[in-house]
């Protein structure tokens, strides 16, 4: 190849230049790969407070990253990082929740907030990392949590920053780094959100690059992190049709997928009880939840009591003429015959979706009630919309037997209000859900009003539930033969 004096001179002097600032390998490739006469496109090889331009390189500097957090950061230094990050997104929620609501259009603003505290305060760290030990007359086992590297965390929109918070913490809690493929409909709050805690780790004293994203998510994204050596384990919180493409992606998948949770309310219930917590988990944050209630099989004996009692928190029953118009309006009608949710109307305010169909509802109203058979469109699709189906039954046998087709082998979410233990017993058993709550919102089963810890990811699919930092680690076992670190 015939090379100018000039054209030399141009490298060496950009080399040197790139050189004085740490310029990397990758620099160095693209600086050589262009002729003096042509000038390079703009790439931002560095990224910006972890994004980046091109997929290869989020994988590259998160891959550079988590070989410096795991090698050089012990377990209180990754505590003090994390505690930063709570600090840091709690500053920072008003913000985010504003900005979620203008960019996806779904919604509500206090709910928000409480789902962002949920997340930062709950979402437990390295402590949850629990070492194993077993000693005996064959010596000294012990086994712990290692990190998988490179993750590559697939977010919803439905819960964008909520996500990246809650798998940042869960995910370097294990020691490992994150590429975020985000979706595209809530990409700029994502990348700021991303941007702040990067700095936040930074601030903390941890590594850059520690989680990142491209600027420009996409699909093909997700199937260059699914190919790449480099990336260990793919993690996909959203709707089934992604999670079932991870699954086929040849790589380990950890799989968040969708719900459709029923709820029972049999004749032993607590009707003013039930009314109150299914009416506060159906209608938070417009019911675009994947573990939030989505249909209620309620026993004849019980059915007026309770829809009296929604009433008296707020619903609005639309009426049997009026159902049909709201479905025409809030959902599709596919070639196939079967009904498919619009997604203009994903997310939206009760009040907004009544007064597209002419119903003026006081502005306090957050859920729409109707009563409708058990396999009406609203009870059967995933809606994410604050419209409560609610189906009546003779017995809880046959709401039961309603309630496990409703929820068809999701094995998402569940939840009863009932006083016997029997029923309560027979139904965990027959629907085989993640989450399973009796007598509260099924918002308490991921620690909103209930114990144990907070997750955005519930892993039904793979099994691994509600995740925490354990979930995205290996187990290794270490074994010491006798006569070796035994004390007795
Ligand atoms: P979605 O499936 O449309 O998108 C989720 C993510 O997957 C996005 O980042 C999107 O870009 C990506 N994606 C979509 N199709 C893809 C494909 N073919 N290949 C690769 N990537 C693809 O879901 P959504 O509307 O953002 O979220 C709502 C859904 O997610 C609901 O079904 C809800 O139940 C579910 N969800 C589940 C959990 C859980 O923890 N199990 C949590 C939140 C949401």
């Amino acid at each position: 190849m015939d090379i100018s004096t000039q054209e030399i001179e141009r490298i060496v002097k950009s080399v040197v230049a790139g050189l004085s600032k740490e310029t990397s390998a990758n620099e160095f490739s693209t600086i050589t790969s262009y002729t003096a006469t042509e000038s390079p496109p703009k790439r931002n090889i560095k990224g910006e407070w972890g994004v980046f331009e091109d997929v290869e390189l989020a994988i590259e500097a998160a891959y550079k990253a988590q070989i410096d957090w795991v090698t050089h950061y012990k377990i209180y230094e990754r505590q003090r990082v994390i505690e930063n990050i709570r600090r840091i997104a709690r500053q920072n929620i008003e913000t985010w929740c504003h900005l979620i609501i203008e960019e996806t259009q779904m919604g509500r603003y206090e709910d928000k907030l409480e789902k962002h505290l949920a997340v930062i305060n709950s979402t437990p760290g390295p402590e949850c990392l629990i070492t194993e030990a077993m000693t005996g007359d064959s010596g000294l086992m012990l086994e712990e949590y290692a990190p998988f590297g490179v993750i590559a965390a697939i977010t919803p929109t439905t819960n964008p920053t909520e996500t990246i918070i809650n798998n940042t913490i869960s995910m370097i809690a294990g020691g490992n780094a994150v590429v975020f493929n985000v979706h595209p409909r809530a990409k700029k709050v994502c990348t700021l959100c991303l941007q702040t805690l990067n700095k936040a780790i930074l601030e903390a004293g941890g590594p850059e690059n520690l989680i990142t994203m491209t600027r420009e998510p996409s699909l093909e994204n997700v199937d260059k992190l699914a190919a790449s050596p480099q990336i260990r384990l793919m993690v996909g919180t959203g709707g089934m049709g992604m999670v079932n493409k991870l699954l086929h992606s040849g790589k380990k998948t950890i799989g968040a997928g969708a719900g459709n949770p029923p709820v029972i309310v049999d004749e032993t219930a607590d009707i003013e009880l039930a009314a109150s917590q299914i009416y506060k988990g159906a209608s938070f944050d417009n019911n675009i939840l994947c573990f939030a209630e989505k249909e209620v099989f309620v026993v004849s004996s019980h059915l007026q009591g309770f829809i009296y009692n929604m009433k008296k928190q707020g619903a609005y029953l639309i009426e049997n003429h009026q159902i049909h118009t709201l479905l025409e309006k809030v959902f599709v009608l596919k070639t196939d015959g079967n009904y498919d949710v619009n997604k203009d109307w994903v997310g939206k305010d009760a009040t907004c979706i009544l007064e597209s169909i002419g119903i003026y509802a006081p502005k306090e109203c957050r859920l729409i009630i109707c009563e409708v058979p058990a396999n009406h469109p609203f009870v059967m699709v995933e809606q994410l919309m604050p419209i409560l189906p609610i189906v009546r039954c003779e017995n809880f046998e046959e709401a039961m037997q309603k309630a496990v087709l409703a929820e068809q082998g999701n094995r998402h979410t569940a939840s009863i209000f009932s006083k016997d233990v029997n029923h309560m017993t027979q139904f965990a058993r027959a629907i085989e859900t993640t989450i399973y709550v009796k007598n509260s919102a099924t918002m308490a089963g991921v620690g909103i009003g209930g114990e144990g810890h907070t997750t955005m990811t519930i892993a039904g699919p793979t099994g691994e539930g509600i995740t925490c930092a354990r979930s995205f680690t290996r187990r290794r076992r270490c074994m010491l033969a006798e006569g070796g670190l035994r004390i007795v």
